[in-house]
């Protein structure tokens, strides 16, 4: 067996589901996303334009690179889509937040698969290993190592399996057998962009994060924009409208792994729960989860926004409260939370 056939097989018994080798080249892809970036269209997360000029050239960082294996692993379970609850009582934090941190899992994986590749390689080995980090486009060379294809939703859509998994790569110095980018199956669809309540699709292919709800509640860490409020909906943290309407996703594999299956109550969370937790709860509650990365006050933040959508007024005394909080966020997003409903009484 090939050495490319033995690392593709040695990450499956790992547990990824997905796995595909890419060389390490230009990328027209590349030059698009230099072009997102001058747009403005990150937003705040300046650390996307960090080193840049690397992330374009990977072998700025790493002159002897020559492959990218990149992994992919499933975080999807059988739990319902959030397009189908309906409870005004309770809001939706997205499904690959449910479970533990996949930072930290999938991270120990790759480097468990470099140290395979390290013994079995003819040649003296170098890799490095990166998830969400690093130099590394992930869904640029996802696409290029035949993962899956770059959805108009920009994420990566594999044809089996839908879009819910998470990527991990690792880059060696190896040069291996590579595989194929695979054909567009997006077609005619358009159903992600009509979808999506903030019209962050612009157009087929470009996301403007800087009006996605994800972006707007795990990345800003200041105010939500006004005008955005509303389309934010139930969301508290992170969205998933634009897969869960993707007709690739409608049979969509599912995980077992322990790891990734939901905390306890993080499945559509009542409102009445999240909007009394406090510090310390928070933390303790979102301890080794994705969760944390909003901090307390931008959860709580997204949360007065959620209760402010969900015309239910036998929230109003609790945001009388919270007006008053010492968190000037808090305070501003429960006054305006507490207009909003005061309207519907
Ligand atoms: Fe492509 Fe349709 Fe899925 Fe959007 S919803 S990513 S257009 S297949």
């Amino acid at each position: 067996m090939s050495l490319s056939r033995r690392i593709k097989k040695y990450a499956t018994d790992l547990g990824f589901d997905l796995v595909g080798i890419a060389p390490v080249q230009t990328m027209p892809e590349l030059n698009f996303y230099k072009d997102w970036l001058a747009a403005g269209y990150a937003g705040e997360m300046k650390y996307l334009e960090r080193n840049i000029e690397k992330k374009c050239d990977v072998t700025q960082v790493v002159p002897e690179a020559k492959s990218v294996v990149v992994c992919a692993k499933i975080y999807h379970t059988d739990h319902p889509l959030s397009i189908t609850q309906k409870d005004p009582e309770r809001g939706w934090i997205s499904r690959y937040s449910w479970g533990d941190d996949y930072h930290d899992l999938i991270k120990k994986q790759l480097f468990e698969l470099s140290e395979f590749v390290e013994n079995e390689s003819p040649q003296p080995f170098y890799s490095r290993a990166y998830t969400d980090t690093g130099p590394i486009v992930d869904r640029i060379y996802a696409k290029y190592a035949g993962i899956g294809w770059f959805g108009k939703n920009t994420c990566i859509i594999n044809q089996q399996i839908g879009s819910w998994f998470f990527l991990g790569e690792v880059l060696t110095n190896i040069e291996l057998e590579y595989d194929e980018p695979v054909p567009d199956r997006c077609g005619t669809c358009t159903r992600c962009i009509e979808a999506c309540p903030t019209d962050a699709i612009l157009e087929p292919y470009i996301l403007d994060a800087t009006k996605c709800i994800s972006y707007l509640t795990i990345e800003l860490k200041d105010d939500i924009p006004v005008e955005l409020r509303e389309g934010i909906g139930n969301h508290v943290f992170g969205c998933d409208i634009c897969q869960d309407v993707c007709p690739w996703n409608s049979k969509a594999a599912t995980t077992e792994d322990s790891a990734y299956q939901p905390r306890m109550g993080l499945v559509n969370p009542g409102f009445d729960e999240m909007i009394n937790l406090s510090p310390e709860e928070f933390s303790q509650k979102f301890r080794k989860s994705p969760i944390k990365r909003s901090k307390y006050k931008g959860f709580m933040r997204n949360v007065l926004i959620a209760i402010g959508n969900s015309a239910q007024t036998k929230f109003l005394p609790i945001l009388e409260g919270l007006c008053e909080n010492e968190e000037p966020i808090i305070s501003r997003h429960a006054s305006w939370a507490f207009d909003k409903l005061s309207k519907k009484k």
